[in-house]
């Protein structure tokens, strides 16, 4: 028990944990508790009371079931791509459109692949007439804009001239519905 609780001691002086280091200070202390009802147990049979140790070992297997579930609710909606915060959009959208250059945008599309790494899909419009390198550079800087802001996730860009967007459909990946794109 001494000798788990040293990278637990370690764990509680950090003082902003991590999804990973969260998940391992729960399962430090799991380890804890596991020895402690080892230990109950042990004691227990030793004092003719052996009905103690599967009593211990069904309390601690309890708690670990409850931080287990807890720790997978938490982790839940980030594994399956959920939505950045209206905070957050809005901060990559005004990103976007301070970038000199850029016309308007539409079709924005991110999703949270990590606790804060966001993976963003965008058209964004320029001039008519750019060279390709220039619509580059520009693309390249909408990129940079969006990855100071996004924890260096994965950002896809689509470059479009000016006015030439066409009426975005898609369909509804799950009822197969036809369903429109953002607007510009
Ligand atoms: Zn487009």
């Amino acid at each position: 028990m001494l000798i788990a609780a040293i990278p637990l001691l370690t764990l509680l002086r950090q003082p902003a944990r991590g999804a990973a280091a969260r998940a391992q200070f729960i399962e430090l202390i799991n380890d804890e508790l596991g020895l402690a009802a080892a230990l109950l147990g042990t004691l227990f049979v030793m004092w003719g009371v052996p009905v103690a140790d599967p009593l211990a070992a069904i309390v601690v297997a309890t708690i670990i079931a409850i931080n287990a579930i807890g720790l997978f609710r938490e982790n839940l909606s980030i594994l399956l791509g959920r939505a950045p915060e209206p905070q957050v959009m809005d901060a990559i959208r005004q990103a976007v459109l301070s970038t000199p250059g850029v016309c308007s945008l539409h079709n924005l599309r991110a999703e949270l692949i990590g606790p804060e790494t966001v993976h963003t899909v965008l058209h964004i419009e320029v001039q008519r007439g750019l060279t390709i390198e220039a619509a580059d550079a520009i693309a390249t800087e909408v990129k940079a804009r969006i990855h100071r802001l996004t924890n260096y996730g994965f950002c896809t860009i689509h470059v479009d001239p000016e006015g030439s967007q066409p009426p975005q459909t898609l369909h509804d990946p799950r009822t197969g519905e036809l369903i429109t794109g953002e607007p510009a």
